[in-house]
């Protein structure tokens, strides 16, 4: 049957999304946790079962990374360590943020001179559903995120405070800081926008499990023009 076929070229393909990583990450970290504080056995395994079924309805099935994960979830109160050892084990079907070359950044952002790079060493590019990174002595933060089907640049101003709030792009309350760009609305209009998002974007990025905020938030301070 051609069916046969088929799961065999889609065994090896990148099926994930990165926030789906995270989601699923969370989902694990959340499972560890509870273990810490729920006494009863009965009531451990009702929230395993559940957040495995959440998994397994994220993962593709019928696929060999998927089922060896499953299995090693299934042990009753896992340790933090055996979690963390455990998920980069789903790392080979994440899709990537692409590896993007000096070149390529700086025509993302034409009018920046002499651009400060990202620390790609310190980023694991399967957890980045976008990429942000700091230039903290010009108060710059540089933002990299799929936008209708290709990568757009953002630049703005990072404001110096750190305040506890929700962020813009990941939804989640931590450390961010007023995040002020300005776009072009029109041809001599000019529109600024302030938002508060993680100061912090890879930790942003491993708290993003739903695309939404970083779509409306792109929505809100891309270029009009
Ligand atoms: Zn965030």
């Amino acid at each position: 049957m051609s069916g046969l076929n088929l799961k065999g070229t889609l065994f090896m393909e990148t099926t994930i999304t990165a926030y789906n990583y995270s989601d699923i990450t969370q989902k694990v970290n959340t499972l560890v946790s509870s273990y810490l504080s729920v006494n009863d056995s009965r009531m451990r395994r009702v929230i395993r079962d559940s957040t495995i079924a959440e998994i397994q309805a994220i993962l593709p099935a019928d696929n060999p990374i998927t089922e060896a994960f499953i299995e090693r979830l299934k042990p009753d109160r896992l340790t933090r360590k055996a979690a963390a050892a455990l998920l980069p084990t789903l790392e080979p079907l994440v899709e990537p943020f692409p590896d993007l070359t000096s070149k390529q950044l700086s025509k993302l952002f034409r009018k920046v001179k002499k651009l400060k790079q990202p620390e790609w060493a310190s980023v694991n590019r399967h957890q980045l559903t976008y990429l942000g990174w700091n230039d903290g002595g010009n108060q710059k933060k540089y933002l990299v995120a799929p936008y209708q089907g290709k990568l757009i640049g953002i630049q703005g101003d990072m404001g110096p405070k750190t305040v506890k709030n929700v962020c813009a792009i990941c939804h989640t309350i931590g450390n961010v800081s007023l995040f002020v760009t300005t776009t072009k609305a029109g041809l001599e209009t000019y529109t600024r926008n302030g938002n508060y998002i993680c100061r912090d974007s890879d930790q942003c990025n491993r708290q993003l499990t739903d695309p939404q905020g970083l779509a409306e938030f792109i929505e809100t301070v891309r270029s009009k023009r």
